[in-house]
């Protein structure tokens, strides 16, 4: 892995260097060495000198298209690396008419799949570590869209389809999409529980969060100019995370994100209490796919969100 880490990272580096020299963008979204051997946070690059600090490995797991929210108002191009998970967060901020989408120049980039920082033992030494659940789950391993690739990676919006380019080999070897099938067993597991052990389990999850936001600062589909969780004159909630508050709160971003969730999986990898966020989103996304027909949300610009559009054959006994 670690020569082809160098080799996209270098791909990487010369491909940004030459976008800023040339000004056909202003600024390139990336990832950087972080001060540990499993951190490879996000970057924001504006010069061509800045393009060596970019880094492309197993750790560049954080999706960067909620950052490009900044630019919304703005009508410097900017470009931006995604993962096949991250590419579909475009998509949803051209379908949200949050980015213009000749605004933007997407770079795809090959992915092994990202590992697992949760199970790190010793902070000093790389060691192997295992796949997130969300790579495990994952099905687009590949861009959906793209302007410029590196990598040899494939643009594809084929659900399911085997990850490609440069680091191919490794996402199969590591299970990069092995327990798609698994999608939906912990929506399973709670629909099996008796109403008051649901709700009890629900309860002990709405105690532990702290209502730090993470999970919605990360999200891409959670992309409103004013939450009305941050509204001081609305008074929608309160803002001591009282368990009552933080189930509004819960409900009210899962209803948000409900038919436009990308399920890029960030939102639960994110959350410092270990709430199973992705549980409650593909609870929605399971029901509108028996309402509306199957949906993968993120993938076609062209495609209507279900809740977004309005068909004379639409179900309609919940109304
Ligand atoms: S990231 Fe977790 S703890 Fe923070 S607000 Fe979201 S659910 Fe609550
Ligand atoms: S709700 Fe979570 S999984 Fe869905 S788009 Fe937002 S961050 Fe990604």
């Amino acid at each position: 892995m670690r020569e082809i880490n160098a080799k996209l990272t270098q791909e990487m580096g010369d491909l940004a260097r030459d976008l800023l020299a040339s000004g056909e963008v202003k600024g390139v979204f990336g990832w950087t060495k972080g001060s540990r051997w499993y951190l490879t946070p996000p970057v924001f690059i504006t010069k061509p000198e800045e393009a060596d600090q970019l880094c492309y490995d197993e750790f560049a797991v954080n999706n960067l298209t909620g950052l490009l929210l900044d630019f919304r108002d703005s009508q410097d191009k900017i470009a931006i690396f995604v993962k096949g998970c991250d590419s579909r967060g475009i998509v949803r901020l051209v379908q949200d008419n949050q980015l213009k989408r000749e605004n933007v120049l997407v770079i795809g980039v090959p992915c092994p799949g990202m590992g697992d920082k949760g199970a790190v033992t010793d902070h000093r030494q790389a060691q192997e570590l295992p796949l997130l659940a969300k790579c495990l789950e994952c099905r687009y391993p590949n861009p959906v869209l793209a302007d410029r690739t590196i990598g040899g990676v494939t643009v594809t919006t084929e659900p399911s389809a085997a990850p490609s380019g440069a680091t191919a080999e490794a996402a199969k070897g590591r299970g990069v999409g092995s327990k798609q099938a698994d999608r939906f067993a912990q929506v399973e597991a709670i629909e099996k529980m008796s109403p008051d052990e649901r709700s009890a389990f629900w309860q002990a999850q709405n105690e532990k969060c702290i209502r730090c936001y993470a999970c919605r600062n990360i999200c891409p589909a959670c992309n409103c100019r004013e939450c009305i969780f941050d509204s001081d004159k609305k008074n929608w909630v309160n803002k001591a995370a009282t368990p009552t508050d933080n189930a509004f709160f819960g409900i009210t971003r899962a209803m948000h994100v409900a038919g436009r969730c990308v399920e890029c999986g960030e939102c639960e990898r994110v959350c410092p209490m270990d709430i199973p966020i992705m549980a409650m989103n593909r609870k929605l996304i399971g029901d509108l796919n028996e309402l509306f027909g199957p949906y993968d949300a993120g993938v076609k610009p062209e495609e209507k969100p279900p809740l977004g559009a309005f068909k004379l054959d639409d179900p309609e006994e919940f109304m």
